[in-house]
Formats: structure tokens, sequence, C-alpha cells
């Protein structure tokens, strides 16, 4: 059961939205700042994403007639400039997902504002158009991002817990949704192995990795909420995990009564419902605390 569901578009059932990280090979570059750059193994498993998993999960949005929602870090886009291309040019969204993969938590106020906005010059340059939606790298949104995304007039955040449905996330200056993601339907945990950055859980099959994200969905689905994968092309891009994700979109979009949008149309469809009266959404005020907690 959910609480306030909301009426989604053609009597769709259940708004869906499958997300890719794009990080390539980001990842080690900021997690191995020095040694990282002659990782020949980490760096050939994350452009596998951009030059291999890429075109073929473009040739099956493509078949199905499917517009999604991609974040990539602005290095990325500069490094994979046709791989972006594809992207844009069949339709689908770009959002900001920092420049190298910097850990907004581990920045300073300086720093983050450096990084934030370099990424922002790269998706102008690359894209042509600023993003309205966000990830943080690893999840790790602060309070600093979220006043950084109001200010620049982001629609969406999408990178916190906080409900199964979208929500608002409203601070003093301003505010924007919040498209809630869960590591319940993200693929780091099942599929992810990277011993560079301590990572080095058991490898899933495809089929037994995936089920998670497609019970999320089935959960979901009954209820008349949101489902969103959060997935990373060079892990469920690999082919026997797409062959996986192939035969389930077929099944689920011959089926079932679904709406696939990437974020920026959900969060348009949001917005009319909430400027026509039609449903109301769950409010969080930030921040949620201003100091630490263990204080005497
Ligand atoms: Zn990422």
């Amino acid at each position: 059961m959910i609480a306030n569901p909301i009426p989604w578009p053609n009597g769709a059932r259940c708004a869906c939205a499958i997300t890719f990280d794009m990080d390539a090979d980001s990842l080690i570059h900021i997690s191995r700042p020095v040694d990282g750059f002659d990782r020949l193994q980490p760096i050939s498993m994350g452009r596998y994403g951009p030059l291999v998993a890429l075109p073929r999960i473009l040739a099956t949005y493509a078949r199905l007639g499917l517009k999604q929602s991609f974040f990539v870090p602005g290095w990325c886009l500069e490094r994979y400039p046709e791989t972006v291309e594809a992207i844009l040019a069949a339709g689908h969204e770009i959002g900001h997902h920092g420049y190298l993969h910097e850990d907004p938590t581990a920045l300073s106020a300086g720093e983050h504002a450096h990084w934030f906005g370099r990424a922002l010059d790269a998706h102008a340059r690359i894209c042509g158009v600023k993003p309205v939606g966000y990830r943080a790298p690893v999840y790790n949104a602060n309070q600093a991002v979220i006043d950084t995304l109001v200010r620049e007039g982001f629609r969406y955040e999408s990178s916190l817990m906080g409900d199964d449905i979208p929500y608002r996330l409203e601070t003093a200056a301003g505010g924007l949704w919040e498209m809630p993601v869960h590591w319940g339907s993200d693929d780091w945990p099942p599929f992810a192995h990277y011993p560079e950055i301590g990572y080095m859980m058991p490898v899933m099959a495809p089929t037994d990795g995936l089920a998670a994200s497609f019970q999320e969905f089935e959960a979901q689905y009954e209820a008349g909420g949101f489902w969103m994968g959060i997935w990373h092309p060079f892990l469920t891009g690999r082919l026997a995990r797409w062959r996986v994700v192939e035969t389930w979109l077929e099944q689920v979009l011959a089926e079932r009564k679904v709406w696939f949008a990437p974020l920026r149309d959900i969060a348009s469809h949001l917005d009319a419902l909430v400027s026509h009266g039609r449903w109301t959404p769950r409010r969080d005020s930030l921040p949620y605390y201003d100091r630490p907690q263990h204080q005497r």
C-alpha cells in the first residue's frame, strides 16, 4: 500500500525508469588518483560501458520505443563524446553526475562548487543543454548539493531513499523533486566486483541479481507506484545480463500498464498534477539537522 499514489498518464498503473549511471572508467581515476591511469583492467572494465554496452542498450530502447535517463559525469561526457551524441540523438536525457565521480561528502564547499561547475560546463559544451536532473556519485548528497541544485534551478534530485514514490525536497530558498533510489533496485550490490576500491562481493548470476530489481517492480506495480532501476552500463549492459533485461522489458511492455519515461518527463507530469490540484506530494524540509546530534 502507498499512502498517496500518483495518478499516472493514460491509465498507467506504474511509472518506470531505467536509469543508467554511465561512470565508465571515472571510478578508477577518482579512487586511485596517483596510479589509476595505468591500471588497465579496471579502465577496460569501465570503458566497456560507453563503447560496448551503450550501443546495445540504445538498440534495445530504439526497438522497444523507450526514452530513458542517463547520468554521466562531466569527464565522461568529454571522454566519450560519440556515445553522448548517440544518447542525445535518440532523445534520451542526460543528468548531472559530478565531474569525475567525486563523492560530495568528501569535498570542501569550494571544491564542491568547482567540480559541480566544471561538470555543468561540460554539459553546456558537449550536450548543448543544461541538465535538469542530478544524481550524487555514490548517492552521497549533502546539504551543499541540495542548496546548489536549488540555486541552479534543477528540477529533480535522485540520490535519496525517503519514500517509495517521488516526493518534494524543500529548503528556505526553494525546492525540487526527489526521485528516490534504493539499493534494492541498484545493480552494484549483485554485480560489482572491484578489488581496487575494496568491493569484493561474489558476483550473482544474471537472473538472480536482476530478480531483486524485478521483485521491486512487482511490489510497485501492485501498489500503483514508481519503479526505477539504478544500473551501470558496464555491469547490467553486459551480454548475459542485458539479455535477461530485454526479455523482461518485452514481457512488461506487452502485458502490463506501465509508463516508461525519462525522469524529466516524470517531473513534468508531477508538476502538472500539483498545479492542477490533482495530487499532493509528501514534503521533506531540509536541512534535516544543522549540527551533529551526538553532542554534550
Ligand atoms: Zn556513478
